[in-house]
């Protein structure tokens, strides 16, 4: 029951008892017990317009930490097994640093971070780490395609093994950023979903029946390089005409280079948007029509329920939505987007930090290392 509860956050005693299909009597005695022991505390809440009392697991069983590496930012947050998030940082690092840099840069922020908290690094009892590229499930190295292109070939596991002193769960950004709009977000409660994740590369999470699906060597979900334009440039991955090269933030700043200059930023895109400027509405008009090209075919395929769009370009919500939503009316098959729901992240920069601390709350693996301790 403990791992239902590091799971679920903080449920009911009335939703345990469903979910887990224990009697409510049961769940009581049960609940009694683990309040006596200290692992858990109950807190008041409304639960269907009534007064319900919630189950959490205690401040002092412990914490767990997420990190996510960017192309030039490491964020770090910690939460308590409660899921609270008790601490969070994002410091900036330079373009083209080295894995083992960035593991060290995380180490000292989390070590801040845990000493604000008034707690130990002993009290951490576990880790998520969140890579913008495939990490391979087999070797625990990362896989080409990464926008960290120095990190390819790295033993990333390794690494964060030998500098934080525990075992951490490792997983590619748009994977977590699935599983945190389902924990937090935007699809809170949706069983089949996929999150895209648009920034200098692009890549998609699929959660499939309610789990995240890998694929058989966790590269699942690499729709940045499914072809769009078959007339296309050849892209970075050596297929051509990839839906990278039509929608990520690069080519999007470079297709308005002309119109604005140079020096333009995704954010002063943005706001170009905003103030109805033409030339950013057409290009984002394109990169949506790419997205939608590509969409579709997922669509086809797994019949999600909704579809959500992470990173840099969720602020673009009405041309780029708008584009990808007239694209799947032509092309996909009726039935799979008939009922599609289209949103924007709820959690934007943050999404992949909270998704790795989701993926360990969330792991078999974790559940039973962390329940472990707790009754050990
Ligand atoms: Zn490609």
């Amino acid at each position: 029951m403990l791992e239902h509860v590091v799971r679920a956050g903080s449920p009911t005693q009335a939703e345990i008892a469903r979910q887990t299909g224990l009697s409510a009597a049961t769940v009581s005695n049960i609940v009694r017990a683990l309040t006596e022991e200290g692992l858990v505390e109950l807190t008041a809440t409304v639960s269907s317009g009534r007064r319900a009392q919630a189950v959490r697991i205690s401040r002092s069983t412990g914490l767990a930490a997420g990190v996510d590496f960017g192309r030039s930012h490491v964020r770090i947050a910690i939460a308590a097994l409660s899921q609270e998030i008790v601490a969070e940082r994002e410091v900036r690092v330079r373009r083209g640093y080295p894995a083992a840099e960035g593991v060290a840069v995380a180490r000292e922020v989390f070590d801040e971070l845990v000493e604000s908290t008034g707690a130990t690094r002993a009290d951490v009892v576990a880790l998520g780490v969140g890579i913008p590229g495939p990490i391979d499930t087999r070797t625990g190295l990362v896989g080409s395609g990464s926008i960290l292109p120095e990190w390819v070939g790295a033993p990333l596991e390794e690494l964060v093994d030998g500098s934080f002193g525990m075992p951490a769960l490792i997983e590619n950004d748009a994977n977590l950023g699935a599983l945190a709009e389902r924990t937090w977000g935007a699809a809170r409660g949706v069983d089949d979903l996929v999150y895209i994740k648009i920034s200098t590369g692009i890549g998609a999470g699929l959660v499939v029946d309610g789990r995240l699906y890998r694929g058989a060597s966790g590269t699942a979900g690499e729709i940045g390089h499914t072809t769009v334009n078959t007339m296309g440039p050849v892209c970075r991955c050596g297929n051509r005409g990839c839906l990278e090269l039509e929608a990520a933030v690069p080519v999007i700043l470079e297709r308005l280079a002309a119109s604005h200059g140079a020096d333009l930023t995704i954010d002063r895109v943005l706001d170009l948007l905003d103030a109805g400027d033409v030339p950013a509405r057409r290009v984002l008009d394109g990169a949506g029509h790419a997205l939608g090209v590509a969409v579709a075919g997922l669509c086809n395929l797994l019949n999600p329920s909704m579809i959500i769009v992470g990173g840099d370009l969720a602020r673009a919500n009405t041309p780029l939505l708008d584009s990808m939503r007239g694209v799947l009316r032509q092309v996909a098959v009726p039935s799979a987007v008939e009922h599609v729901r289209l949103a924007v992240s709820e959690l934007g920069a943050r999404a992949q930090v909270l998704g790795a601390l989701a993926a360990v709350f969330q792991s078999d693996h974790n559940i039973l290392h962390l329940t472990g301790e707790l009754s050990s």
